[in-house]
């Protein structure tokens, strides 16, 4: 069965401005950030226990995280939960009618993570992520 939230992310318009609410108000420990240049964003990684918030900033307007921010503006974007069996649990959802948007588990070339996304029609508005860690 599922056991926990691996991370939230969040869209925000600027990484610096966001960090003085999540780092330096709230004062959650930063735990690294990432340049992602093929999804044209740059990431943040705030520590919540053993989860993650993610804090996306876009760099190139045109990409899918800018047109989100473009669109909808900042907040929320997706909610990841990590589960044993990702394609055990694609089957399962498949069979009570869930829309997914990958037919197939993706595998993350630097650290080996399996994911697939679910389609908010089917959550309630929110986009889900899955993710299987390696063993
Ligand atoms: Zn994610």
């Amino acid at each position: 069965m599922t056991h926990k939230i691996n991370h939230l992310a969040i869209v925000v318009p600027n990484l610096d401005q966001a960090l003085h609410f999540w780092r330096d108000a709230l004062g959650l420990p930063l735990a690294r950030t990432e340049e992602n240049p093929e999804e044209h964003v740059n990431i943040a990684f705030m520590e919540v226990g053993t989860s993650h918030i993610e804090l996306l900033e876009p760099t190139e307007p045109e990409s899918g995280i800018g047109k989100y921010l473009d669109k909808r503006g900042p907040g929320m974007h997706h909610v990841c939960i990590e589960v044993d069996d990702i394609a055990a649990m694609m089957n399962r959802l498949l069979e009570h009618g869930i829309e997914l948007i990958n037919d197939s588990p993706k595998t993350r070339k630097n650290d080996g993570i399996q994911y697939c996304f679910i389609h908010p029609r089917s959550t309630s508005g929110v986009l889900v992520e899955l993710y299987e860690l390696p063993s």
